[in-house]
């Protein structure tokens, strides 16, 4: 809780009953976080953006993509904790190695990625991890944050207001708490409780957790080939250090406990 302290001392009144009612925790976590939009808004938003997305980008009808994330997908789903999920998983016509979730259960994959997850544990690693930013409501929480540090309420609206002329992926990221595509990035924070969370989610759905370790050196080893001209890649927004390695091999006993092959 001390963690928020700094945010909440300058503020008003207005954002200590936002506190109040809107204070939760982050599900297999400790921590206790602040959001303004209800999970229900959140959900509803996912929905209608992924809507959109898939009418204006490019789905892909290759068949051993699409069952990988079917398969892949259908048992991340029976354990991943997300409200109001009306879960979907869509293969998107992209080289760049991606993929993302919105509120609401849904969760696009780039043809580009496959080529960096390779197996289905590879697959389950990533999209995991992207749930989990869902889970946790990191998008939502960090525009919280801004919106508790500097009263900024107007800001929601002028997105709101602006919607239509922004990439749909943007809208769903800053409105729905969602991981927005590589287009904002999460703190190091928030991304390694992504890590740890989706390597739960991938053991709980009978993957071998060790495969996300394995799966972020070969995003390491992808980035030393491309070098840093991706983009809007996956990359750009998650740095793979040692320190992130290390610090999900620490967890590992953790997610291990729950991996029922
Ligand atoms: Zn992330």
């Amino acid at each position: 809780m001390k963690h928020y302290l700094s945010h909440l001392l300058p503020v008003s009144i207005l954002a200590l009953v936002v506190f109040v009612v809107a204070c939760g925790d982050v599900p297999d976590t400790e921590r206790k976080q602040i959001n303004i939009m209800s999970q229900a808004d959140e959900a509803r938003m996912g929905i209608s953006e992924f809507a959109k997305m898939k009418q204006q980008l490019r789905v892909s009808r290759n068949p051993s993509y699409n069952a990988m994330v079917q398969q892949v997908g259908r048992r991340l789903a029976a354990v991943m904790p997300v409200p109001h999920a009306q879960w979907e998983f869509v293969v998107f016509e992209d080289p760049s190695p991606n993929a993302f979730a919105l509120p609401g259960g849904k969760v696009g994959v780039h043809t580009g990625l496959f080529q960096i997850s390779q197996n289905e544990a590879g697959l389950a690693a990533v999209i995991g991890h992207e749930v989990a930013h869902v889970v946790a409501r990191h998008s939502g929480e960090r525009m919280t944050r801004g919106i508790l540090s500097t009263g900024a309420v107007a800001v929601g609206t002028y997105i709101l207001n602006k919607k239509a002329d922004v990439d749909p992926r943007v809208a769903a990221g800053v409105l729905g708490g969602a991981a927005a595509l590589g287009y904002k990035a999460h703190s190091r924070e928030q991304e390694l409780e992504a890590d740890k969370l989706g390597s739960l989610y991938m053991a709980r759905a009978g993957y071998n957790p060790e495969e996300s370790i394995r799966l972020w050196q070969r995003f390491s080893a992808y980035r030393q080939r491309m070098g840093q001209t991706q983009g809007f890649s996956f990359l750009s927004t998650h740095p793979v250090d040692s320190k992130r390695i290390a610090e999900l091999q620490k967890y590992m006993p953790r997610a291990k406990q729950e991996y029922r092959p």
